[in-house]
């Protein structure tokens, strides 16, 4: 469910604000309408979406960050069983958005938080707000409440060193982000970053991230092996006609970002519905589980 459109965030990589302009949150109560028309009709799960999610409401009323209050709202409908939230940024994040997911038992303690580097030169280059330090302690605020993270970065950014990609490397290997996703810079059209000198190589930045997704790798597979023997509510998603399985997602598992959980059932599943799984199995991606009765 997009909640806004657009963005007021200038990062000088990004042609998104050129192309839909400054942010404009849809009406409160036209969100909550919807969702409740979506629960009518059978849906169980919402996703709330935009380019900047944490900062809906800051074109409203006295401007005050509204997720918490949406969160509320939309959580409190009949038949929605689950609420996610995926794309926030990092100083629109605040404790009080925090605080709301770790209280409300239907909104995924996960936050999908892009940061694209933690080198302060280069946060500053991209005009990212927020400090390697500051960052990092956002952070720590989320792993208090016991909320896992997934985060974006970029490697290759122009004038990008060696150091700078080092120290990604070791904050991605101290933060041990539950998912990652890391993309190469690629220059769009019309961005002040195009026109930045030191563009890096193309296969400079093939190693880079190369080198990273090996090191995360590494980290998500530590991360989903430790959830072996736990149990969680999985959401049946379909099944596989290849491997003969069913396949779903737990509250812990974003739809298309994350990986799945494959499920060992001794009868039909049925797409949709709602089961308690033990985790029996892990690799870097996906899980693997037992249906419990
Ligand atoms: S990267 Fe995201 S936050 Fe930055 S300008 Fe683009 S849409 Fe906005």
């Amino acid at each position: 469910m997009k909640i806004s459109d657009g963005c007021d965030n200038r990062c000088t990589y990004c042609a998104i604000p050129l192309i839909r302009g400054g942010y404009s949150s849809r009406p409160f109560d036209d969100i909550v309408a919807e969702c409740e028309e979506l629960a009518a009709g059978g849906v169980t799960e919402i996703t709330l979406i935009a380019q900047d999610t944490s900062r809906y409401g800051c074109d409203m009323g006295d401007g005050h960050y509204q997720l918490p209050e949406l969160l509320e709202a939309v959580s409190a409908i009949e038949g929605v069983h689950w609420v996610r939230v995926l794309y926030c940024y990092p100083d629109s994040t605040e404790d009080r958005l925090l605080d709301t997911i770790q209280r409300l038992p239907k909104v995924a303690p996960y936050l999908d938080l892009p940061l694209q580097h933690i080198d302060d030169d280069l946060l500053r280059r991209m005009n990212r707000r927020g400090s390697a330090d500051w960052i990092k302690s956002r952070i720590a605020e989320c792993r208090k409440r016991g909320i896992i993270l997934r985060t974006t970065m970029i490697v290759g950014f122009p004038g990008e060193t060696d150091e700078q990609f080092q120290t990604l490397l070791d904050f991605v290997k101290e933060a041990r982000f539950d998912r990652l996703g890391a993309f190469t810079y690629s220059a769009e059209e019309g961005t002040a970053a195009a026109k930045m000198p030191d563009q890096i190589d193309e296969a400079v930045k093939n190693e880079r991230l190369d080198q990273l997704m090996m090191l995360q790798q590494g980290i998500s597979m530590e991360v989903n092996e430790a959830r072996i023997g736990t149990r969680c509510e999985v959401l049946v998603d379909g099944f596989d006609e290849e491997s003969g399985r069913f396949y779903g997602r737990s509250l812990l598992e974003a739809p298309e970002s994350d990986g799945c959980i494959w499920l060992n059932a001794d009868r039909e599943l049925v797409p949709g519905e709602y089961v308690q799984v033990e985790i029996t199995g892990a690799d870097a991606y996906d899980l693997e589980g037992t249906m419990m009765e």
